[in-house]
């Protein structure tokens, strides 16, 4: 698979203004979706932590609307392309959403589904009881899944077109 990465650092950080600022392009040729570029943004200065991550396929796409049921520990190895743009959920549960701290990027299923467990764990020590508590249910059963003990279904939308879901291993070095 093609793979070519670009880092330029020393620039200027836009939130700290320090030449601290790391650039990183990355080209890849994604199985089913194209070659698309990954850039990313991170800032060195440890008082500032600015980060910034998106991707975009090379050609034009059509906006997404898709669905991933999670029924074996098999797909827990297929792949998500995610844009900024993407909304990314399990209905009912926890959600990715486009906003200021939304990034894109290339990730397993399982590793999705540990982004996921990550937003939870946050809400189990929310201060509405009710908030925590459902949170804790919803990560005994994202627990369950990553087992391969129970089924789940992932939503994937983005108008920009660039996210899919990849049925499929790749060999990507995340
Ligand atoms: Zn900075």
């Amino acid at each position: 698979m093609e793979d070519e990465m670009e880092i330029i650092e020393g620039e200027r950080c836009p939130l700290c203004l320090q030449n601290t600022l790391t650039l990183m392009e990355r080209v890849l040729n994604i199985p089913h979706f194209g070659v698309t570029h990954m850039f990313s943004m991170h800032c060195e200065n440890p008082d500032c932590d600015y980060h910034l991550a998106d991707l975009e396929a090379e050609e034009d796409k059509k906006p997404v609307k898709d669905s991933l049921e999670i029924s074996s520990e098999e797909h827990l190895q297929w792949y998500i392309v995610k844009s900024a743009d993407a909304t990314v959920k399990i209905p009912r549960m926890v959600e990715l959403a486009p906003g200021p701290d939304s990034s894109g990027f290339i990730s397993t299923i399982e590793g999705l589904l540990n982004r996921f467990k990550t937003i939870l764990e946050e809400l189990t020590q929310d201060d509405d009881k009710d908030v925590a508590k459902k949170a804790k249910n919803h990560l005994k059963k994202l627990n369950r899944v990553l087992w391969g003990r129970e089924a789940i279904k992932i939503s994937l939308e983005d108008k920009s077109g660039n996210s899919a879901f990849i049925r499929e291993r790749l060999e990507i070095e995340e």
